[in-house]
């Protein structure tokens, strides 16, 4: 039997519609209004779409958005000083630094410099420990709706087995981090490029999260039947047929996948838009813990 589609926009347009009305409350309630700084550096395609989508959702949420567009060559001092002015302005709740930065700028110490209160990403080295120990923190929007896609398939992950393929900091660590929490309780795996047969892993697996940026990186003989398939990959690959050149394609053979998988999410229409969702669940947790 073919998989069910796990429908991102369904969940994605859910979610945000929940975050519309609490934004309104709290502006009704407490006269505030979440606001969101994003800040593009250069002008990687990828990125300005990226960003753009996250100021359109911003809008239609209610919420103030404020973009800062800086030339490739800005000095990383200046980018450093719109950072600490973002910080100190009070109208702004979430800052993100769109990724990946131009070559030459020292990432880690650009992020660094985000207030740990106004990082909607989650990826301040604050944040990412708070996570890690369980306290309140700003999740990592990715991750955050990777959890939210697995549940609304109503699988129960306490007691289950979910190998997660892939162990960047953005993605696939974070994850594995939020399913092996004590709320969640799920037993995991963390598959990378030194597992020698990641199949016999996954073949083991409920749910299998494959975050690694590589087209076929999964197949439907390397899982278990009725596994829940949690495709994070977002790939261009040549297509003559398309106008565009290319189409879209996650890490999971999505043919072979979808026969033996009880759940999968498509690409594009699956975690995408639960991460730019989840960004906007952090900014509205930023500006009611700025409103208290
Ligand atoms: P990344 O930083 O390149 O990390 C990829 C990870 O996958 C690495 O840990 C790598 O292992 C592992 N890996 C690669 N090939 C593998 C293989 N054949 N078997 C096992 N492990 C393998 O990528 P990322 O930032 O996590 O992103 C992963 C994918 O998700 C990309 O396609 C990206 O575009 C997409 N993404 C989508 C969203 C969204 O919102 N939809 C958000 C973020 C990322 P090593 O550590 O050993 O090298």
């Amino acid at each position: 039997m073919a998989a069910e589609l796990i429908d991102g926009k369904k969940l994605a347009a859910e979610t945000r519609a929940q975050i519309a009305a609490a934004v309104a409350a709290l502006k009704a309630e407490k006269g505030v209004t979440p606001g969101l700084a994003v800040i593009l550096v250069g002008d990687n395609p990828a990125s300005v779409s990226y960003v753009t989508a996250k100021e359109k959702a911003c809008v239609a949420a209610g919420m103030n958005s404020r973009e800062i567009r800086l030339g490739a060559d800005v000095a990383e001092s200046d980018l450093l000083a719109e950072i600490a002015r973002l910080n100190a302005d009070p109208a702004i709740h979430g800052i993100l630094v769109q990724l990946p930065l131009p070559k030459g700028f020292d990432e880690k110490k650009v992020i660094d410099a985000i207030a740990p209160e106004k990082d909607v990403d989650g990826f301040t080295p604050v944040n990412v420990g708070k996570m890690l120990i369980g306290e309140e923190c700003f999740l990592p929007c990715t991750p955050h709706g990777i959890i939210k896609l697995i549940e609304v398939t109503g699988m129960k992950l306490a007691g289950k087995h979910a190998v997660v393929i892939g162990r960047s900091n953005i993605v696939g660590k974070p994850v594995a981090a939020l399913l092996s929490r004590k709320s969640v309780n799920a037993t995991v795996t963390l598959c990378h490029t030194g597992t020698p047969d990641v199949g016999a892993f996954t073949r083991q697996a409920d749910v299998v999260v494959v975050a690694a940026g590589r087209p076929n990186t999964l197949t439907g003989d390397m899982l278990k039947p009725g596994a829940v398939v949690i495709d994070v990959g977002v790939n261009r690959v040549p297509d003559a047929t398309n106008p565009k050149g290319y189409r879209l394609c996650g890490d999971a053979d999505f043919a072979s996948c979808s026969i033996v998988a009880s759940a999968i999410t498509p690409v594009p229409g699956g975690v995408g838009p639960m991460t730019i969702t989840m960004l906007l669940w952090n900014t509205l947790e930023a500006a009611r813990r700025a409103a208290k």
